[in-house]
């Protein structure tokens, strides 16, 4: 059975499907007999056993991660309550209820009780209320548990989506690919896949209807195919193609350690995006120029709560530490989106791409913004940090945003607290219209990033993540071109740094024009260091200038990409044999 997609992190898997699909109690009102009470009590019993066991051997697999492990141990508190067991038990023993009615009916009585409150901290309690009353009714019924860091063995995963809540507790040694229903090459798990070197297909609609447990799957993430109980004819195929391709990658990798020179002699900054500070991401450092994109957003991810300004410095500082003289550029929170979470209730809204979202949250909730400015600023005393301001749509949001940082820098004087005064601070370009007006920028900020991610969304007018309109999201689109090219230019006239951190910032056949444009600076998943890398020391800025001229006769996004791919291989085809390497 075969399956199409859009292949947003390369690779080729053959494995066993794991389906990840969570389990929704449906249950309602159901009354037993008199005579079936005892059973009902003692499956109860059984089943608040069975569930402390599942959180025990969670928090233990976490034991090296307290935040999360600590979600487990408030769980363990809500299902060991007393008087939450004695009201269940009542329910069954004087009212006649059937146990899964029962637990369904305490628990919903508490979630609701705490979604009333006005505390926010209190109304979080829901969830968890809402997570022990899912794990105790699987058990009760004897559904499998599904949880992706429960995974037993190498599987290719399929899911009809995956929030970041999801892929970060994913274990990536056992994820052999991803296949999910939703989603689009830049949402933020095809974000995470890349950074983790996963093959990745999104956007492969009606596949979880016909994916099982354990039986075969092929994820050819290159051309965005997925076949399920392949016939042999089609595991050989496949498998062949998978050599090729690792054996290509295997060449490719060799390029991770190499200087990112042209052959004419430009040195080109390879940056990388970061998602976190594990030991795992920031390994990376030893072969890139800095951190272009730190997306802060996944550290108010992990927990209920929100982190602290002392929590945030000292990641922060962590990260700095760790690229020492090399610049890392944080971005401060960009929320809303696709991006939600527990530790902060966000509105409901109809298109949360074009509502409340990254900068124009943090103006709404100057405490939580303000919180992490003086993390920021504390944390560059210890290294080389920048500052970024994500979704900047006019210069008000610009002077805006510069007032509440020189705030904090006001506050931390006045506290005889150590800072960078000279901390570079830039904006991502993500929204056409300040794309649009790029000297007036460039004379307000220290440098600027491409955000290509947003700017193609908000350029063709298409939700990133939406699958259904997947053909017109075009980042090969001429427009995209020509409103970047005409922003580097101001960028170049003013002497002010631009790079691009978005996707098409790792994409090695983008790079060919965006270098003839002037950019020396470009930001990317570690997945896509070595490929870059390859490519920049295969070019020339004469190619790349030749290369740019004959886009400007192009009408169409797919005759851009056909003949920007086609000179990429052509490059690499005159591949020289000598590599260099740097460190
Ligand atoms: C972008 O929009 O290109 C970008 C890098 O930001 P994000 O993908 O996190 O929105
Ligand atoms: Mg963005």
């Amino acid at each position: 059975m075969v399956f199409k997609g859009i292949p947003v992190s390369e690779g080729i898997a053959i494995g066993k499907a794991f389906v990840y699909a969570p389990f929704k109690p449906k249950i309602g009102e159901r009354f037993i007999s008199a005579e079936e009470v005892p059973a009902h009590t003692a499956r109860f019993d059984m089943t608040l056993k069975k569930a402390r066991a599942e959180l025990a051997a969670l928090q233990e697999k976490l034991a090296e991660d307290p935040d999360k492990a600590g979600i487990f141990e408030a769980h363990e508190d809500i299902l060991t309550d007393i008087a939450l067991v004695d009201e269940i038990l009542e329910l069954i023993n004087d009212k006649h209820y059937a146990g899964e009615s029962a637990i369904e009916t305490v628990y919903e009585k508490y979630e609701n009780m705490f979604a009333e409150m006005d505390d926010d901290l209190m109304k979080e309690r829901c969830a968890d209320f809402n997570d022990v009353k899912t794990r105790l009714l699987r058990l009760w019924i004897g559904a499998a548990g599904k949880n992706l860091s429960e995974m037993e063995e190498p599987s290719v995963i399929f899911a009809h989506d995956l929030f970041p809540s999801d892929t970060a507790t994913l274990d990536r040694n056992k994820a052999l690919a991803i296949v999910t229903e939703t989603g689009g090459n830049t949402s933020h798990s095809a974000i995470i896949a890349r950074s983790y070197g996963i093959p990745a297909i999104l956007g492969v609609s009606g596949v979880m209807g016909a994916a099982a447990d354990g039986i075969i799957a092929v994820a050819d993430a290159v051309e965005g195919t997925v076949v399920l109980r392949p016939d042999a004819g089609e595991f050989t195929r496949y498998r062949e193609k998978q050599d090729a391709y690792d054996r290509d990658r295997k060449e490719t990798l060799k390029y991770l350690g190499v200087r990112p020179v042209t052959l004419d002699g430009l040195r080109i900054e390879v940056c990388l995006n970061l998602g976190s500070v594990s030991d795992e991401d920031l390994a990376a450092a030893e072969f890139t120029d800095g951190v272009g994109l730190f997306r802060s957003e996944f550290l108010f991810m992990s927990g209920k709560e929100l982190p602290s300004e002392n929590q945030q410095f000292q990641v922060y500082k962590k990260a700095v530490e760790a690229y020492g003289s090399r610049q890392v550029i944080l971005r401060t929170l960009d929320i809303g989106g696709d991006k939600k979470f527990e530790s902060m209730e966000l509105p409901e809204e109809d298109n949360p791409f074009l509502g409340c979202r990254a900068l124009r949250l943090c103006f709404e909730k100057t405490d939580v913004f303000k919180t992490q400015l003086r993390a920021a600023l504390r944390a560059s005393a210890f290294g080389n940090l920048a500052l970024m301001f994500p979704m900047v749509g006019s210069m008000e949001d610009l002077y805006r945003a510069k007032a509440f940082l020189e705030e904090c820098r006001v506050e931390l004087r006045g506290e005889g607290c150590a800072f960078n005064e000279k901390m570079p601070v830039g904006i991502m370009i993500e929204i056409p219209a300040i794309a649009l007006m790029p000297d007036l920028v460039a004379a307000e900020v220290d440098f600027a990033s491409i955000g290509t991610n947003d700017l193609c969304q908000y350029l063709m007018a298409v939700d990133r993540l939406n699958p259904d309109v997947a053909m017109y999201y075009q980042n090969y689109h001429p427009a995209m071109f020509w409103l970047i090219n005409h922003t580097a230019e101001a960028f170049t006239k003013a002497g002010k740094p631009l790079s691009i951190c978005g996707e098409m910032g790792g994409d090695p056949a983008a790079l060919i024009p965006f270098i003839a444009m002037g950019i020396k600076k470009f930001s990317m998943s570690a997945s896509c260091v070595a490929p870059v890398k390859r490519l920049i020391t295969r070019l020339t800025m004469e190619e790349a200038g030749h290369v740019l001229g004959r886009l400007r006769m192009m009408n169409t996004a797919p005759e851009i990409e056909g003949y920007l791919k086609s000179s990429m291989k052509r490059l690499l085809k005159e591949e020289a044999v000598c590599i260099q390497s740097e460190r």
